[in-house]
């Protein structure tokens, strides 16, 4: 992509309402468009962020879970939400048909996966299954000021999952986590991450959630240096020693930190509440036992712009930079556009500045942009066939002879 052909461009400042970290650079670099307080447009660069943590999300769903995607709507029947009881909560957001008929805008979507799954089960050969999407939620949140960390409308990957037994249902439940702790490995905050005791669960004491450690993160967490687990500070009041080892609450470090998932066991609560059962062998009726999943895929995006950002602006990890390559030309033009077609033709994604702007606005803005690897093309370079080359989070700069500075990146990349 020329940078000189997109239609965003970055800027200085941005409103002083803003406080939030993740918010500000995000709008600096042209990733969103912030169009009311927790509703974002999502522009060229960040979508391209967005669409690698889906994807990255959605092959795992896949091809570790076995999962089956679908589409759910976000319109939903309010009298779904009466028959689980879940019509009152706070953050629906209501609406009307024309003709009369009250609708919710879907927060989560246990209302309509239970009996759209309902019209396809009936034995327990039918079983297990499970069934996701990534799509928008919305939620009425009362305070939308952490930017894309907490939106009125966001991302978000929901799996639903069914089952005949309380084993099937445990050991689904088991793989999720290693599936978990694998994709936000692979969006490159896998170090930072925790696995987290917290309430909620409906027929378990715990539900399980991913949590990032970060200052700009609103739960508080202990977490336990002895086996890496954590307990969410809302629950620990009952709660005296680290669930998984046994540590002493008092030896439990307390941090901030980042919801980027919450996994829960839900048992029959819904299957209950819409009738949802199965014929077991001997031919009688259960009910079907569930789990429910989420990630939040926008969220995760601004967790990552929170934890890595630095003082020049945004660094990306690899697997979801916008672009892999930032292609910088110094007063090198003719050069530079052959190494931009020699990317081009090896499929790098590159973002190629080919505007006529000083050498100190490139590198400002190319800071701020975050891709994972800036490659400089100068006549200095040049003088000894060469160009350089720098990781965003890195300070050291490396010359590569620029006949092999596209199989330099592959290599990196791989
Ligand atoms: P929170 O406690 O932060 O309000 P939640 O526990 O209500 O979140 P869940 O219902 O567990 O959220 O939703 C699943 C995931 O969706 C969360 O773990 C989080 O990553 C993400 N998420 C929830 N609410 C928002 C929001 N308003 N904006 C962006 N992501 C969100
Ligand atoms: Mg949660």
């Amino acid at each position: 992509m020329r940078q000189s052909k997109l239609f965003t461009k970055t800027r200085k400042e941005v409103s002083s309402e803003e406080v939030s970290l993740n918010a500000q650079l995000l709008l600096r670099g042209g990733f969103i468009n912030k169009e009311m307080a927790g509703v974002y447009s999502f522009l060229p660069l960040g979508l391209r962020v967005l669409k690698k943590i889906e994807n990255i999300v959605r092959k795992e769903m896949c091809e570790a879970l076995g999962a089956q995607e679908v589409l759910m709507p976000a319109i939903h029947p309010l009298e779904n939400y009466k028959t689980t009881g879940r019509d009152k909560i706070d953050v629906l957001f209501h609406t009307k048909l024309n003709g009369g008929g009250d609708l919710v805008l879907g927060q989560s979507h246990e209302e309509i996966v239970v009996p759209l799954f309902q019209r396809f089960v009936s034995s327990y050969k039918d079983l297990p299954h499970g069934i996701f999407q990534i799509q928008a939620k919305f939620r009425n949140e009362p305070r939308a000021k952490s930017g894309i960390l907490r939106g009125r409308e966001f991302l978000m990957k929901d799996l639903y999952s069914f089952h005949a037994t309380e084993e099937c249902f445990d050991s689904y439940y088991k793989k999720s986590q290693e599936t978990y702790h694998s994709i936000y490995k692979k969006l490159g905050i896998g170090d930072c991450t925790y696995f987290t005791f917290a309430s909620g669960g409906t027929f378990s004491k715990y539900s399980h959630e991913f949590q990032t450690v970060s200052p700009a993160g609103e739960d508080e967490i202990y977490l336990c240096g002895e086996c890496n687990n954590a307990v969410n500070k809302e629950i620990i009041g009952e709660v005296d020693a680290c669930p998984k080892c046994g540590r002493q609450k008092k030896d439990l470090q307390v941090k901030k930190a980042i919801e980027v998932g919450n996994i829960f066991p839900l048992g029959t609560k819904f299957s209950d509440a819409f009738g949802l059962t199965y014929k077991d062998e001997k031919g009688n009726d259960k009910p079907v036992i569930m789990g429910c999943y989420g990630i939040g895929i926008s969220r995760v995006m601004g967790t990552v712009v929170e934890v890595f950002a630095d003082k020049k602006g945004i660094v990306w990890p690899k697997n979801i930079a916008p672009y892999t390559v930032h292609l910088l030309s110094l007063s090198a033009e003719e050069e530079t556009e052959k190494i931009y077609n020699s990317f081009l033709k090896a499929g790098v994604e590159v973002l190629f500045d080919d505007r006529e702007k000083s050498p100190g606005e490139k590198f400002a803005e190319s800071d701020l942009i975050g891709a994972f690897l800036r490659v400089i093309v100068s006549k200095k370079t040049l003088e000894s066939d060469s160009v350089e080359i720098k990781r965003r989070n890195e300070e050291k700069t490396v010359l590569v002879k620029k006949s092999e500075i596209v199989k330099y990146v592959q290599e990196i990349m791989e």
